[in-house]
């Protein structure tokens, strides 16, 4: 299980696993922000499930599972085995 593929950002070696093949790195995943460049952060929502997004900045709602790092345009998911949030580049 230490297979790696690169980061569709910055080409740093991410853990690698089927269900996620461009998953980017934790790096990466933690500067991510809307189409307008502001800062933004997901959570899961534990008891309800699903994820929430929220502007870093005020704390708002963001409704969108889309985001951005350094212009490419990823997808925000809840790890199905609930550990976590997978950002994942979209082509
Ligand atoms: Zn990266």
């Amino acid at each position: 299980m230490d297979e790696t593929h690169d980061c569709p950002i910055c080409r740093a070696k991410v853990p690698h696993s089927e269900r996620y093949p461009k998953q980017v790195c934790s790096e990466c995943s933690g500067r991510i922000c809307d189409a307008d460049g502001r800062e933004i952060s997901f959570m899961t929502w534990s008891f309800a499930g699903g994820l929430v997004g929220t502007y870093c900045e005020t704390g708002a709602r963001y409704t969108e599972s889309f985001c951005y790092v350094d212009g490419t345009k990823c997808r925000a998911e809840e790890d199905r085995f609930g550990r976590g949030i997978i950002v994942e580049a979209v082509e």
